[in-house]
């Protein structure tokens, strides 16, 4: 039987290096949206998704963190949804991007092939190191006459070191990339070379390079007591507060009892999930439940905060939480 695998993987890079060009050029290339929906958001022009708020300007939603999933069919036979996070390159965010990072099991490093790295590529790599997340490094923007992806790899190496990441960081898959034409090889020696529009080496790479999420939730005992770390807050204007993060024991069901257990005052309060919801592309759907490994958004939860886990209503047990000193909120 055909198998549904996870994998977490949160974007990271100085800014304009690419991400968001690359993350969407991944949504675009994994069909999960259609191209009318495409040219819809980005106004008949070209890409840039996840900068675009339009979609949830539309819902009423102002959303902080963006987070976004792809669909894509393994060489290995499998189906695979990759968790693509968002993740602040800059400095001073007041603790999101560790929280963003903490939904993470791996990293994809995008570096421009001309500028190499950048102080926020050691900020925010050394911030996913801290995390004991594994870098994939793409090389980006290597149609760029000036691209220097040798040098550039070097670089890496260097910064990776200087931060004394672990021998097997130090190893990393490295994917170069045009993210504007859309393609991506991990075949230094073909650079020159037309490429068709592809990233499937990029998505292969992540899928063999990022270990999946919890082995435990592969291996059935999503039946543990539930517990979810609330690292995003959405605000609805339909539904309130929409609780975004990640399921670390047991399984999150619509329509069930749980207990938020607040990471400020550790009362505990008893309330019903209204809606699980999956990120498909750009956009949630529901679901009737989400296991332990899985990005997820929950509606229903009154008053529910960054930093709160909500957990099983019989056994409740909090996680900790990554402090913050932000509003938790945005509205727009
Ligand atoms: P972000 O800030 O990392 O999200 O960067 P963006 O994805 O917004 O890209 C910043 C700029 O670089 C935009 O003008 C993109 O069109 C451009 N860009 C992104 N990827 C490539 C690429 O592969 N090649 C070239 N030449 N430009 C790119």
């Amino acid at each position: 039987m055909k198998q549904l695998y996870l994998r977490n993987i949160a974007v990271i890079a100085h800014v304009d290096h690419g991400k968001t060009t690359l993350t969407d050029q991944m949504l675009y290339q994994s069909g999960m949206f259609r191209t009318e929906d495409l040219d819809k958001l980005a106004g008949g022009q070209h890409n840039l998704i996840m900068d675009t708020g339009d979609l949830e300007r539309e819902r009423g939603i102002t959303i902080t963190s963006k987070n976004c999933s792809v669909r894509y069919d393994g060489s290995d036979g499998n189906e695979y949804k990759i968790n693509l996070i968002d993740t602040p390159g800059h400095a001073d965010f007041g603790g999101e991007v560790e929280r963003v990072l903490k939904m993470a099991d791996g990293c994809l490093l995008v570096v421009d092939s001309f500028e190499g790295p950048m102080p926020q590529t050691r900020f925010v790599l050394e911030k996913a190191l801290s995390h004991g997340l594994k870098p994939v490094v793409v090389i980006n923007k290597i149609d760029k006459p000036n691209a220097r992806p040798d040098d550039v790899i070097n670089e890496v190496f260097d910064l990776l070191s200087d931060l004394e990441a672990p021998d097997d960081c130090l190893d990393f898959p490295v994917v170069f990339a045009s993210a504007k034409d859309g393609w991506a090889t991990t075949n230094g020696d073909r650079l020159g070379e037309d490429h068709p529009r592809d990233v499937r080496e990029l998505f292969e790479t992540i899928i063999h390079e990022v270990r999946p999420p919890a082995v435990s939730a592969m291996e059935g005992i999503e039946d543990e007591p539930l517990q979810m770390m609330v690292t995003t807050i959405i605000y609805s204007e339909y539904v309130g507060r929409i609780a975004v993060g990640r399921v670390e024991a047991g399984t999150i069901k619509s329509g069930t009892p749980v207990t938020v257990v607040k990471r400020v005052d550790s009362e505990h309060k008893n309330q019903r999930v209204l809606q699980v919801q999956q990120f498909e592309g750009l956009t949630r759907t529901d679901v009737e439940n989400a296991i332990a490994g899985d990005i997820c958004a929950v509606t229903g939860l009154d008053g529910i905060d960054i930093g709160d886990t909500i957990a099983c209503a019989e056994n409740p047990l909090a996680l900790d939480a990554v402090m913050i000193d932000e509003p938790t909120l945005t509205m727009t």
